[in-house]
This record gives C-alpha cells, sequence and structure tokens, in this order.
C-alpha cells in the first residue's frame, strides 16, 4: 500500500477551498470564472513543483504529467474536475483532482519504478452550472462535441466560453488533447446515500447511468380566468401537470434505478387570473441500458402526447442533452475491487447515478472510477460532506490503483 502525505493532501485541498466562499460556506468556483482560475494556477504551479509537465488543450483541460521509466508504455490519466455548481460542496469533483495529485506526487516520492506517463487531468466545465451542458472539455476530447459548438457557449451574462478561456490564458492546443491512454481513472464523492447508508467506505463504479434531457413545451390557448367556463378552455397547464403526474408514476412502475426529474416548470403569460397558452417543462432521465434507456424514453413521450391529445392541446418534446450509459472497463473495475480487498476497505460494486467526466472518456480509453462516500448524500450544496478518514482512504486507493494500472496488460 503507497504511503500519502495526508497533511499535504489536506492543506492543498483547504487552500484551493477558501479561494471563494459564500455566506454559508458553500463554493462558488463555476468554470472558467476567476476563482476557477486561482484554483487553476495553484493546481499547476503543485504538478510543475512535482517536476511534472503541464500542458494545456484547446478545452483549457490541463494535464500534468509524471515521466514513466518505459518509453512505449501508454500514459494513464487520472483525473476529475475543479469547477462547482453556485453555492456547491466542497468535494464534488476537487476531491477527485487533489487524490489524483497526491497519489502521483507520493509515487514520485517513494522512488517506486513506473513505466507509464502517469497524468493527472482536470477537465473544464464538468458541472454545466455556468456554460451549459455539462462535461464540455471531456465531451470534446471523446469526439461527443464540436469545440466551436463548446467555444461558443454563453454563459447567463452572454460571455463566451473561449472569451474565457483567452482572458485567463487556459486556451491551449488541440495537439495537447488525451487521445490515447492504457486507462483513465476518476476517484469522486458518490454525491448519493448508498454507501453512507449501508455503512460502506469505498465504491467500486462499475459504470453510470445515461442521462436524457427533455424539453416539452405545451401549447393551448390563454383565456380570461373568470369568463371562459371549465369546458371551453385549452388548457396547457391541466395536460402537463397530468402528464408529469403519469410520466412519474411510470418511472416509478419500470424500476429501479429509472429515475426520472422534472426540475423546470413554467407557464406564459405567467398570471394569475389567466389560462396560460404556454407550459414548459424539462425532463431529466436516466437509466443504465440502452435498451432500457430507449423503451423509457418512448414510453414517457407517448404518455405525454397521449395526455396532450386528450386534452386538446399541442406539444413539442424536443431533446437537448444526451449521454449513454456507461459500462466501465472490467480490468479497470478489477484493479478498484482489487486495491479495496487489498486496502482492508468495506467496499461494494455500483452504478453511478451522475454524469461524470468518466463516462464520455471510457467511450475512447478503458476507465475506472472509485468513490468515497458522501454523508447522508448530500451533494451541490454547502452541507456536502466526506469523513476525514474516508478522503484519506481514497487517496490511498487511488495511488495503489495507478500501480495495479502500470503493472497490468491491456
Ligand atoms: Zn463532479
Amino acid at each position: 500500500m503507497m504511503k500519502i502525505n495526508e497533511t499535504r493532501f489536506k492543506s492543498r485541498m483547504e487552500q484551493i477551498n477558501s479561494i471563494a466562499v459564500t455566506e454559508d460556506d458553500g463554493m462558488m468556483r463555476l468554470a472558467l470564472s476567476d476563482a476557477d482560475k486561482a484554483a487553476r494556477d495553484l493546481l499547476t504551479g503543485w504538478m510543475e513543483e512535482a517536476g511534472m509537465t503541464v500542458k494545456i488543450d484547446d478545452m483549457g483541460t490541463i494535464y500534468g504529467t509524471l515521466k514513466g521509466s518505459d518509453e512505449n508504455a501508454k500514459p494513464i490519466c487520472v483525473g476529475s474536475h475543479m469547477d462547482t455548481q453556485p453555492n456547491g460542496g466542497r468535494y464534488d469533483g476537487l476531491f477527485g483532482v487533489m487524490a489524483g495529485l497526491e497519489a502521483i506526487v507520493s509515487i514520485s516520492e517513494s522512488g517506486a519504478d513506473v513505466k507509464s506517463d502517469l497524468i493527472l487531468a482536470d477537465w473544464t466545465n464538468e458541472e454545466g452550472a455556468r456554460f451549459v451542458p455539462p462535461m464540455l472539455a471531456s465531451g470534446v476530447v471523446a469526439g461527443q462535441f464540436e469545440a466551436q459548438w463548446v467555444y461558443d457557449k454563453q454563459d447567463v451574462d452572454g460571455i463566451r466560453y473561449e472569451d474565457e478561456l483567452i482572458r485567463h490564458g487556459y486556451k491551449g492546443d488541440e495537439a495537447n488533447r488525451l487521445t490515447d491512454a492504457k486507462a483513465y481513472l476518476e476517484p469522486h464523492i458518490e454525491q448519493g446515500p448508498v454507501l453512507d447508508a449501508q455503512g460502506k467506505n469505498c465504491g467500486i463504479v462499475t459504470g453510470a447511468l445515461g442521462i436524457t434531457g427533455l424539453d416539452v413545451t405545451v401549447r393551448g390557448e390563454a383565456n380570461h380566468a373568470g369568463t371562459t367556463p371549465m369546458s371551453h378552455r385549452k388548457d396547457p397547464m391541466t395536460a402537463a401537470a397530468e402528464a408529469i403526474v403519469k410520466i412519474q408514476k411510470n418511472c416509478i412502475d419500470f424500476g429501479e434505478p429509472a429515475v426520472l426529474t422534472n426540475g423546470i416548470i413554467h407557464a406564459e403569460p405567467a398570471s394569475k387570473n389567466i389560462v396560460p397558452g404556454e407550459v414548459y417543462f424539462s425532463i431529466d432521465l436516466r437509466y443504465h441500458t440502452d435498451e432500457g434507456m430507449a423503451e423509457l424514453e418512448r414510453q414517457t413521450i407517448s404518455i405525454i402526447e397521449e395526455t396532450c391529445a386528450a386534452h386538446g392541446v399541442e406539444v413539442d418534446i424536443s431533446q437537448y442533452w444526451k449521454a449513454r450509459p456507461a459500462t466501465f472497463h472490467e480490468a479497470v473495475v478489477g484493479c478498484v475491487e482489487e486495491a479495496a480487498e487489498e486496502n482492508g476497505l468495506d467496499a461494494m460494486r455500483m452504478i453511478s447515478g451522475a454524469g461524470h467526466d468518466a463516462v464520455f472518456i471510457n467511450d475512447i480509453i478503458p476507465t475506472g472510477m472509485i468513490f468515497v462516500p458522501s454523508i447522508k448524500g448530500m451533494s451541490h450544496c454547502p452541507q456536502e460532506d466526506t469523513k476525514e478518514e474516508d478522503l484519506v482512504k481514497g487517496v490511498e486507493m487511488t495511488a495503489d490503483v495507478l500501480l495495479k494500472l502500470d503493472a497490468l496488460d491491456i
């Protein structure tokens, strides 16, 4: 088992987490904000201090490379993201980057013979909080998105992704993108309650739920709330409300791990005494297999269409986002499982409900993830927390898995 420098790991995490703290002790490190730039500068400084070569790709992804002993060995990459949600938590994303850094630095200091180059990656805009959708940099690297499409993404103030990259000096070269590696490993907090509730201290992640995002617009007829009898209305609100109840019920009947969320609903013209003319609502749908996902999508859409038809209103459904379910590479998952066993951890195999850069990178590189528990499953909020001992075990695991990957023949 690799011995890590616990004090250094905690102090570095603390330094980044003290950059932009909100009133209620949350983090405000939106992608490519001044706070993110400050965190990036600290990270690249630590990389250089550890003798790593720092490179930036055209999406702003930071890669720090520690040279391996075998010129012919493919590199091994570990990483996550440092951006946060607005008023987000201390560990979502940052833990993976800091665990990767501490693991690589400890391996280097131990003098262990590592054949592969070890690369630490910090992906830009994983959260999708400032620039929508999430996982933009890893999406470009994995061939999901076009670079120009990402460059033109604007935040709520109309500021472009590319302009922020340039302003902060983090627009690098396409040639620096991670294109080929032996494996990619992402340590992350679970962000859900499963490990904590079952008293486990490590998650061996076997894959991630696919995500389909739908925009639904229901159109009826705006009219007077007093003079329009109920029988004469074309009310998109009642149709939307009924459709939402039905698709939620259908998702429950579909069975776990299916989840469906209606996070946004709004009406036009949004007046208390007007039957609305138009109602918009969002759908976030998740499942772990391609076939199941397609079937759940089909059922959801047909329920909405039938309900709207019964109410005599029109409906438009469009997809704004899609990430296919991911099944991680068995050899990488196996290394995580072995390391957990050797470290005497109480671990379990599990599927990630959240999207991660690992989901996209899995398309081009054999990938795996390590989860550490989230207390009460809280995430994307200031209450997000993980026991210190679990964080430290997560770093030790990361170092051990990197060494196992180095020894692995895949
Ligand atoms: Zn994250």
